[in-house]
């Protein structure tokens, strides 16, 4: 005889099968609660399902089967059941049935429910729960048949929930190596490029594509290594942890930058290479200005030791109790004397100032300044002290005061005066002079001697810049004056900038707010 009961178990069974196939295969959270849903409904004939995990958040409905959406709340007090640990016999959720009957008072005319607690290694992922009307009943096998169901379903969640959460991580990584201020490129075991960030695509000028499938010798080309290769870091020694090089790093068309690369190379348990990470600092502004410090300390003390041993030669040779200086040598030499104690006294009034700067404690006492007598005052100074230039002063009838710092502007003309003196050694016309076009005063020093080549024009007001050229390198001078004008200016609202040509003189312009009384 046929026995519809043992064919309808048979059925069950490979329904199971076929289910438990398609659950593990697939790894988005939300197509496996689906199925998990959909297949735990069918199996007992129930009409509703929902899936309840426990989150951060507490129990939340992640799927829903037979019931639209918006009647979900109505189910909150099924939703928010918690299931108890039994010692020995799993989990079960006490009070069900008066929770049902809550539900059905709110409007759901459900009278039958199932749960399937989904755990995983002993932890309650969350609860499948099943619904019908009052027409037939759950038997006793619809129970057995969903708890047989359990464990794979438990397995499919917790695997899609990994795979969820190693997406979110990745994408969180990607995201910090993208966006990372420093440079990253991450390499295969082959030493291939597989990642390159934004930074460091932008230290190269290229697009990220472009880098990648590259060897990293290609991308990475740094010269004049201090520190390991760092393409092959990992292959330098049995050192573990990260190595740290430097190297100047060529760009194509573009100016070379240094780099403080660090790299680390992943290991996998059997203690093979299987990733090197590089990141990348831009050092080459801090190694920029490490070298003008150099520079600064070499230029300060050198030009600091030249004025005091041609002083103290000069006092030694003049006090020789055996020579008998006639009064022509004795003033010569106390000329000098005084000449290099001013110079002294120039560059430590300098060296003041920049710190002054530094530590932005420069101080701009603005009045009305009518420019005419300073130029003058300025021109009488200079003229004293050289016989090759002549001084022209340039000033139209009628020129409106300027709102400035009258010391300030006189430090500024001296810096400009003197470098125009310094720097045409053939002599020539210095030309001061200023007008106003309503807005700003406009002040020039002008002079006819070796001029500057434009590619250094844009350089000079740094900080201990001085152009290089062995014509020039005999001239004294720190590489503050410039720089000391500029910030001058700039406190009292002006700007500065220079036309020059090299061999025919230079000429630097600043400009000061006019007085409006
Ligand atoms: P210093 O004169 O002490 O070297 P500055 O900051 O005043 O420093 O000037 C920076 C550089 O700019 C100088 O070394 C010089 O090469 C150049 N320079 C400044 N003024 C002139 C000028 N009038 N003509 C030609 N070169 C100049």
């Amino acid at each position: 005889m046929f026995d519809l009961r043992y064919e309808y178990s048979i059925r069950q069974m490979e329904y199971l099968m076929e289910i438990a196939r398609a659950i593990t295969s697939r790894l988005d959270l939300g197509s496996v609660l689906k199925l998990i849903l959909k297949s735990a409904v069918e199996m007992v004939r129930g009409e509703v399902g929902i899936v309840v995990l426990y989150g951060q958040r507490g129990p939340e409905v992640r799927a829903a089967y037979g019931i639209p959406r918006e009647l979900l709340p109505l189910l909150e007090p099924v939703v928010s059941a918690e299931p108890v640990r039994i010692p020995g016999s799993g989990w079960a959720i006490s009070g069900l049935e008066e929770r049902l009957a809550e539900v059905s008072r709110l409007g759901l005319p459900f009278e039958q429910i199932v749960s399937l607690p989904l755990v995983f290694e002993e932890e309650i992922l969350g609860v499948i729960y099943v619904l019908k009307g009052g027409s037939t009943t759950f038997t006793e096998a619809d129970r057995r048949i969903l708890a047989g169901f359990a464990d794979q379903a438990a397995i499919a969640v917790r695997n899609a929930q990994l795979v969820t959460q190693l997406r979110r991580e990745k994408a969180l990584l990607e995201a910090v190596v993208e966006n990372n201020p420093g440079g990253i490129v991450i390499l295969d075991s082959k030493g291939v490029v597989q990642t390159v960030n934004k930074a460091f695509a932008d230290f190269l000028g290229i697009s990220p594509r472009e880098a990648i499938g590259k060897r990293c010798e290609e991308v990475v080309r740094l010269e004049q290594v201090k520190g390991v290769d760092v393409c092959s870091c990992a292959r330098a020694g049995s050192v573990r942890g990260s190595i740290y090089s430097e190297g100047v790093l060529k760009r194509p068309g573009r100016k070379d930058k240094i780099l403080g690369v660090t790299c680390t190379p992943i290991y996998d348990d059997g203690g093979r290479v299987i990733n090197i990470i590089l990141t990348a600092q831009d050092i080459t502004r801090f190694r920029e200005a490490e070298e003008m410090e150099a520079t600064f300390i070499s230029i300060i003390s050198h030009e600091l030791k030249t004025p005091v041993a041609v002083i103290k030669g000069y006092a030694g040779t003049l006090r020789r109790e055996d020579a008998n200086w006639d009064r022509k040598t004795i003033e010569a030499g106390l000329a000098v004397i005084e000449e290099e104690s001013d110079r002294l006294a120039e560059l430590i009034d300098n060296l003041l100032e920049v710190s002054k700067i530094q530590a932005g404690a420069l101080k701009i006492r603005p009045e009305p300044v009518d420019l005419k007598p300073l130029i003058d005052e300025v021109i009488e100074r200079f003229s004293v002290q050289t016989l090759r230039h002549t001084f022209v002063k340039d000033l139209p009838e009628e020129l409106p005061l300027a709102y400035a710092d009258p010391k300030r502007v006189r430090q500024i003309l001296d810096n400009l005066v003197s470098n125009a003196i310094k720097y045409s050694p053939d002599g020539g016309i210095v030309r001061i002079g200023a007008w106003s076009n309503g807005r700003a005063l406009t002040v020039y020093v002008a002079d006819q001697g070796v001029g500057i080549p434009p590619e250094e024009q844009g350089k000079l007001f740094k900080r201990f810049y001085r152009i290089d050229s062995s014509e020039r390198r005999t001239t004294k001078g720190t590489g503050l004056g410039l720089y000391l004008v500029k910030s001058l200016v700039e406190a009292q609202g002006g700007r500065v900038w220079v036309h020059s040509e090299p061999g025919k003189g230079s000429t630097f312009f600043f400009t000061l707010p006019i007085y409006h009384g």
